[in-house]
């Protein structure tokens, strides 16, 4: 007969908040490898796409290391869904969702409220520029202020 040995499951003495600070500081001492190249160099639309891609998780480790939560928006965006919500007024044809370079992020505060104004989410938007300075949070945008999308400027 089998002896059943039960896995130890060991409870998590770290918080979430917690672990986002140790994510962050270890990604500040290695330094991202992409974030080195130099922007004068041509980078190709995968660089780009996985340089936006280390930036996110970068956002989503301070979201957690300021204990806000989140749950995930739309990231890739099919040219025909893009057609869709221009045709709508909610979005445009020429949206960098399509290149994979925009997330949209529900964020929620430390006590659960789901925040959708500008002034609440500000801080993550001005998070957001700092990594990178093809960076635009949508919150910037006057006209039609999109506070849950994030997105990588295609300069290409
Ligand atoms: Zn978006």
């Amino acid at each position: 007969m089998a002896k059943t040995t039960k896995s130890s499951q060991q409870q998590s003495t770290i918080s979430w908040g917690e672990y986002a600070s140790i994510y962050l500081e270890s990604i500040e001492r290695t330094k991202l490898e992409l974030r080195q190249i130099d922007w004068e160099m041509q980078m190709t639309l995968s660089e780009k796409q996985r340089l936006f891609g280390q930036n996110v998780t970068r956002l989503l480790a301070y979201i957690g290391q300021q204990d806000y939560s989140f749950t995930f928006g739309e990231a890739l965006r099919t040219q025909e869904q893009a057609d869709i919500y221009a045709k709508s007024g909610k979005g445009i044809t020429h949206s960098l969702h399509i290149k994979k370079l925009a997330i949209d992020l529900n964020i929620f505060s430390p006590g659960g409220i789901f925040l959708t104004e500008v002034k609440d989410l500000e801080k993550f938007g001005k998070y957001w520029e700092s990594l990178n300075t093809d960076n635009t949070w949508g919150g910037r945008w006057h006209l039609h202020p999109d506070s849950d999308h994030y997105q990588c400027n295609d300069n290409l």
